[in-house]
């Protein structure tokens, strides 16, 4: 009976949805408006566990950008006029992504990750924060560390009078007409800051991604996992990281690794290599390819590389 009572709740919710995004569709309603619907959305459909932000209308192409920062991650999504980066390169990748993020025409970041801190992923935030560029919300782990780098991070950050969030698992927002969701808490360990990694799944029309920084195998087995279109393969193809649990459930489309020329680490493994071709995955690298730009329009996704197309 109160199963049956939910389910048509839920119904009433989602029709109203969906007549409230027309209308938005057809007055060109703003982000703002936007939100305040999903949030009553929210609210409609409490207790339901899924994106909540996946009716979204399309609108126009969501870019993704995965910057050849060398041994080191840096991502840019855009979609219309919102921007979100995901780490930001080495100490010295710092300018080398802020110009990238200004040819594109962007003056304003709604949102920055740094999904742990190690210096292969904030260190070049402080020059991303310290620039002219407008930043929203910032997200990182609650997990604190004594480097240098950590430390200019944090400096930055106050300098702007911007405030850290510690995102939660099933946490949602809205960068232009997609949507993310938080994928996992972060495991606070600090003998192993990867697994603080922040994860995050995109969702924009049809098409999904998944961000997973350098989370690894511990992180994975926290939860079940949607299928996805593209992953960014978590801690740059290490074997700690892709389970075979985690592959098989995820089943990306596409894969992109995102790992430094030559790298003393050694990675991608062959391991992890095997495992994504043994699923079908088709493979990008960053080592390889250069700087990976990865367009949808909600049903498809094309993939440019700067180097060996
Ligand atoms: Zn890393």
């Amino acid at each position: 009976m109160s199963r049956r009572k939910k389910s048509s709740k839920k119904l009433v919710g989602s029709i109203i949805g969906i007549i409230i995004l027309a209308i938005a569709g057809i007055f060109g309603l703003n982000q703002e408006s936007i939100n305040e619907f999903l949030e009553a959305e929210n609210t409609l459909n409490t207790g339901v566990q899924e994106v909540t932000a996946s009716s979204l209308p399309v609108d126009g192409n969501l870019n993704v950008y995965f910057i050849d920062v060398g041994q080191a991650d840096s991502i840019l999504i855009t979609n219309n006029d919102s921007s979100m980066l995901i780490d930001a390169g080495n100490n010295e990748d710092g300018e080398d992504v802020v110009n990238f993020i200004k040819e594109k025409g962007i003056t304003t970041l709604d949102y920055v990750v740094g999904t742990h801190p190690h210096e292969d992923h904030i260190g070049g935030l402080d020059d991303v924060i310290n620039s002219d560029l407008e930043i929203g919300k910032v997200y990182m782990p609650e997990i604190e560390t004594t480097t240098k780098t950590f430390e200019d991070v944090i400096d930055a950050i106050s300098n702007k009078n911007l405030t850290i969030t510690s995102p939660k698992k099933g946490d949602t927002f809205i960068l232009g007409n997609a949507s993310l969701e938080v994928m996992t808490d972060s495991i606070l360990d600090e003998d192993n800051l990867n697994l603080s990694s922040i994860t995050l799944y995109l969702k924009y029309g049809n098409n999904s991604f998944l961000f997973m920084g350098d989370a690894e195998a511990d992180n994975e087995e926290t939860r079940d996992w949607p299928k996805v279109d593209l992953l960014k393969v978590g801690h740059h193809g290490s074997s700690t990281s892709s389970s075979e649990k985690f592959l098989n459930e995820t089943k990306p489309t596409y894969s992109i690794i995102m790992a430094g020329e030559g790298n003393s680490y050694g990675l991608p493994t062959e391991e992890t290599l095997n495992k994504l071709q043994n699923i079908g995955s088709t493979i990008y690298r960053t080592d390889l390819n250069g700087t990976i730009t990865v367009t949808s329009d909600g049903e498809n996704i094309e993939i440019i590389t700067s180097k060996n197309q």
